[in-house]
């Protein structure tokens, strides 16, 4: 079950006199539509799922004549990207049982992820009953917004206790967030007791490779343009040929480009993309370079 922050909705328009809104929803919210137009008055949906805090299309706001934007199912960035005050976030959550996995070690770093907010401190409780030390993950780098809230592009939370902690449980379900976590090099599971994996990327490619593609986004918190230029300035000087592209969605039409290697100095998502292989991440690739 998923608590929309309807009450927290309505209070926001209320007080802004908004009219028309541009409504950002994850795919799993998309269904709630109906609701959310029984307190939007023009509510504008996006064909495309909104898959974090950096993914706020600024310019729809001008476009459609909009009074503000809606971002549902993530946080304010604590630091970056920054927006105006006509961007708003509802924190909305996942209502669910507390999931009854006890990892085998004793110092547990607790982190979670945004929709899991209210439910994490129950879970706490419950392995502090089953005897377990619990330590809460500390404030973000960047894109995350609480203490011990983690993205998939900020582990900040979960890296300032590593030294505390022999291993991390994450409250999210699924493998993105909780392999973001087991970079750090400790134990990790989701809290469904999964195990996770840190992404390997096939660097070693990326050396035998000629032709490199360096793709960045145009979201305000996916281009990486800094990072991006100094990779290309520096493989450019090692005598291999460097294409810029920027691009948000990947489709199979982007095997047109004649590249060997591609470099995401986007969403860490990107590298992982089905379509973009052999790939790694900018910041990946910095370590080696
Ligand atoms: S992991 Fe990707 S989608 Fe999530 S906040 Fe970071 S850049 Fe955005």
């Amino acid at each position: 079950m998923i608590d929309l922050k309807i009450e927290d909705v309505k209070k926001v328009v209320a007080n802004n006199n908004y009219k028309k809104v541009i409504v950002l929803l994850p795919a799993g919210v998309m269904t709630q539509s109906i609701e959310l137009s029984k307190v939007i008055p023009t509510p504008y949906f996006m064909s495309n799922p909104c898959y974090g805090a950096c993914d706020v299309p600024m310019h729809l706001i001008e476009k459609f004549d909009a009074d503000a934007i809606f971002n549902f199912a993530h946080s304010r960035p604590i630091k970056f990207p920054t927006y105006p005050k006509n961007v708003h976030f509802f924190e909305i959550q996942v209502i669910r049982d507390t999931s009854p996995f006890v990892p085998k070690f004793d110092n547990i770093g607790l982190i979670y992820v945004i929709q899991f907010k209210e439910s994490y401190a129950k879970y706490k409780e419950f392995l502090e009953l089953k005897g377990k030390t619990v330590v809460l993950g500390e404030l973000p780098d960047f894109m995350a917004t609480h203490p011990g809230q983690i993205t998939g592009c900020d582990v900040g939370a979960a890296k300032k206790i590593i030294d505390k902690v022999d291993g991390f449980v994450v409250a999210c379900d699924g493998f993105f967030h909780s392999n973001a976590v087991a970079v750090l090099g400790k134990p990790t599971y989701n809290w469904n007791g999964e195990k996770a994996t840190a992404p390997k990327f096939p660097i070693a490619k990326l050396f035998i490779s000629k032709k490199i593609g360096i793709i960045t986004g145009t979201k305000p918190g996916q281009s990486y343009l800094k990072e991006a230029n100094a990779v290309k300035t520096k493989l450019e000087s090692q005598g291999k040929q460097v294409i810029m592209v920027i691009g948000d969605v990947i489709t199979q039409e982007i095997n047109n480009y004649d590249v060997e290697f591609w470099i995401t100095a986007t969403c860490p998502r990107m590298a992982e993309d089905e379509y973009l292989t052999p790939s790694a991440p900018v910041h990946e690739v910095l370590k080696y370079l």
